[in-house]
């Protein structure tokens, strides 16, 4: 990994998590090249793909903010957010601010695996 590179956040609802650490194993070359954060539970489950990452808050309790916040201030450049569109979320206020934050400052942002493909192949 460059020393300068960029970091991109993580984060899959219960329901998405197989399918982001399916995509994430797919892809273990690239992200080996960013800097990683995830919110609590998916970080857990991508460290068992050998990959480094912070861990924040578990999303309902903070991470998705604690995301946004970093969005916010410029210290993540693209998110990749699996959402899962048929479960109840608690902490919906907060998805929708992270994902207010990534309009806002036109971070690029990903919540299924073929904008994911996507991202991947333009973010370098
Ligand atoms: P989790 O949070 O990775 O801690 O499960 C994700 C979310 O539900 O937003």
């Amino acid at each position: 990994m460059k020393k300068n590179a960029k970091t991109i956040a993580l984060i899959a609802h219960d329901g998405k998590k197989a399918e982001l650490i399916a995509f994430v194993k797919d892809h273990i070359e690239f992200f080996k090249g960013f800097k990683l954060v995830a919110t609590g539970t998916t970080g857990s489950h991508v460290q068992r793909t050998g990959l480094k990452v912070k861990r924040l808050l578990s999303g309902p309790v903070g991470g998705d903010a604690q995301i946004a916040s970093l969005v916010a201030t410029g210290k993540c450049q693209a998110v990749i957010f699996m959402r899962d569109p048929l479960g109840m979320h608690p902490h919906e206020p907060d998805i929708h601010g992270l994902l207010r934050i990534c309009e806002v400052h036109d971070v690029p942002l990903a919540t299924n695996p073929a904008t994911a493909k996507l991202l991947v192949k333009g973010f370098r």
